[in-house]
């Protein structure tokens, strides 16, 4: 079904159907299901290593649904991170395509300041990828409900667009907004999301030995390689995959260290950092594009020019 009808049937059904029950609810399995497909549809091949998933509301009808998208390297929930989201206006039949971000976490960590400072991180993304603000030009969101976690969302609103059900744009505009959102959603990912450029930069230095004076898109492909490496998704996947046993110098953590080191491995991204660019997706084949490394030879392939090279480093090894 085309994006232009997907919106349609939610934005036409919802407020109807929020008296029924929401188990077994037709549209609530649309919201949930095939809502999603559709959506990756509409994207193509920009839908390419990343998830959708979309939420009528758990036991009940959510005040706010919303159908996310989420790049795995940031995050698989809608509780945490930044991503891009369609929110579903209360109480009238209006949708905003949001940049947002995760809402929960923040709460958590801040409390009452937490609308402060997913005010303020909305308008550092902004400010990241300000070249996106002329075709995403809503700047803010009014949800129509004074429940905590579209208050929330209200606040977390970088950019985006809104639609109303009567006067709902044409498929290939609506297709066209949401390429736009996943592109600046990669390019602020690839910019260093919502982290300053500083700290990673120190970080990585002290971890992977990266010189002081690389130049900050380097830097970039250095911090976008980690973020891919350290998602716990495919980290899980990773070990599943390949083991726990390093695949350079066979160390297995529990023979070593006995019960606390069960299950300890660093996965490696195998992918040649050069070829990593702003925009292009990036693949979850763990197959392919992941190694199980120790902890000693992680840092020691990301010394080596070409940390892709497994096959080269396993030689270089003294055994
Ligand atoms: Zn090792
Ligand atoms: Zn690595």
């Amino acid at each position: 079904m085309p994006l232009r009808e997907t919106l349609q049937r939610i934005l036409s059904e919802y407020s109807a159907s929020k008296s029924a029950p929401l188990e077994g609810h037709p549209l609530a399995q649309f919201i949930r299901g095939a809502a999603g497909t559709n959506i990756s549809d509409a994207l193509g091949t920009d839908s390419e290593g990343l998830i959708v998933q979309g939420s009528p509301g758990q036991g009940n009808w959510a005040s706010v649904p919303w159908i996310s998208i989420f790049d795995p390297a940031i995050t698989t929930s809608a509780t945490r991170g930044y991503y891009v989201v369609y929110l579903f206006h209360a109480e009238e039949p209006t949708v905003h395509l949001s940049l947002n971000q995760g809402t929960t976490t923040v709460r958590q960590e801040f409390g009452a300041k937490a609308r402060d400072v997913l005010a303020d991180r909305a308008e550092f993304i902004r400010k990241r990828v300000t070249d996106f603000r002329d075709r995403l030009p809503v700047f803010a969101i009014e949800l129509g409900s004074q429940a905590r976690l579209p208050i929330d969302y209200v606040a977390g609103h970088a950019m985006g667009a809104t639609y109303r059900l009567d006067a709902l744009p044409d498929e290939v505009s609506l297709r066209r907004d949401l390429r736009t959102i996943v592109g600046s959603y990669r390019a602020l990912t690839f910019r260093g999301g919502i982290e300053g450029d500083t700290e990673p930069q120190s970080d990585l230095s002290d971890e992977f030995n990266i010189p002081a004076d690389t130049s900050i898109t380097e830097t970039r492909k250095y911090v976008f390689h980690r973020k891919i490496e350290r998602n716990r998704t495919a980290a899980k996947n990773a070990k599943k995959f390949h083991g726990t046993s390093c695949q350079a110098c066979a160390l297995d953590f529990s023979k070593r260290y006995g019960p606390i080191g069960e299950g300890f491995i660093e996965a490696h991204h195998l992918k040649p950092i050069g070829t990593l660019e702003e925009g292009v997706p990036v693949k979850y084949d763990v197959a392919s594009d992941f190694a199980v490394l120790c902890a000693n030879c992680h840092r020691m392939i990301h010394r080596t020019g070409d940390p892709s090279d497994l096959d080269g480093f396993k030689k270089r090894l003294y055994v």
